[in-house]
């Protein structure tokens, strides 16, 4: 029986480890002569939401695992779509980083599909979540209208069942934005406002709680370690042990 408080979040990590090498795109050779390859990045990025979303509760998927060699675009959706059928998934995040002829071009954008409101909602917020936490601009107000006819009718939006959305995350095509962003330091704080998003879209709030707090509800209730790792890893759990807290 399917779990209907349980979300499921489709990961896409776009392209693959070969795409570079076959297609000469999806990467550049940077000045110092060694290669960025857009697929390291989005593994990279994918890697840390996953483990993040997990910690909250959230099951994720992916078709292709990180690093690994690139699916096309229709059997992904065909999978995606045949996934769907059996097991709802409640969003699908597609990740990429972008390129542009024009080195100066830079900043993060969310492409949602034009009619879905809850796309709209969703890139919306991962812009607003992005100003907080990146110091790197949109591109353009940062949310992208993805549509037919237009260069933006983006397969991987279109043909998919969940929820879907794509998002560029910074221009590895304007160098010095590579260098900032293709970072531990930047991939945490993408991954971060990615997570954010996601538990305000499902409603999964944020709470922190000290060590000392947790170990005062330990000793309180006599939760032996397993039960306490239990309980901050189910969904909402943090809200849980707050208001067992609140009880003491
Ligand atoms: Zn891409």
């Amino acid at each position: 029986m399917i779990d209907k408080s349980l979300k499921r979040v489709y990961l896409d990590i776009g392209h693959g480890r070969d795409t570079f090498r076959k297609r000469h795109a999806k990467g550049i050779i940077k000045p110092n002569g060694r290669v960025f390859e857009e697929h390291q990045f989005n593994s990279d990025v994918a890697i840390k939401i996953k483990e993040k979303l997990e910690k909250l509760g959230v099951e994720v998927e992916w078709l292709q695992r990180p690093h690994s060699k690139e699916i096309s675009l229709r059997e992904r959706v065909k999978y995606i779509n045949a996934r769907h059928k059996e097991k709802p998934y409640d969003l699908l995040i597609s990740l990429h980083a972008n390129a542009s002829n024009d080195g100066t071009a830079n900043g993060y954008g969310v492409f949602y599909w034009h009619t879905n409101p809850d796309g709209k909602k969703f890139a919306k917020n991962w812009v607003k979540n992005a100003k907080k936490i990146l110091d790197i601009k949109p591109w353009g107000n940062g949310t992208w209208k993805s549509q037919l006819h237009k260069w933006t009718n983006f397969c991987i939006i279109r043909e998919t069942k969940p929820t879907a959305l794509l998002i560029e995350h910074f221009f590895f095509t304007n160098l010095s934005e590579l260098e900032k962003c293709n970072t531990p330091e930047y991939i945490e704080k993408f991954a971060d406002v990615t997570v954010k998003t996601i538990s305000e879209y499902f409603g999964i709030n944020h709470v922190d709680i000290s060590n000392k707090d947790l170990q005062i509800i330990q000793n309180h209730y006599n939760f032996s370690d397993d039960d306490m790792k239990s309980i901050e890893l189910y969904r909402n759990g943090k809200e849980f042990l707050r208001r067992l807290l609140n009880k003491i």
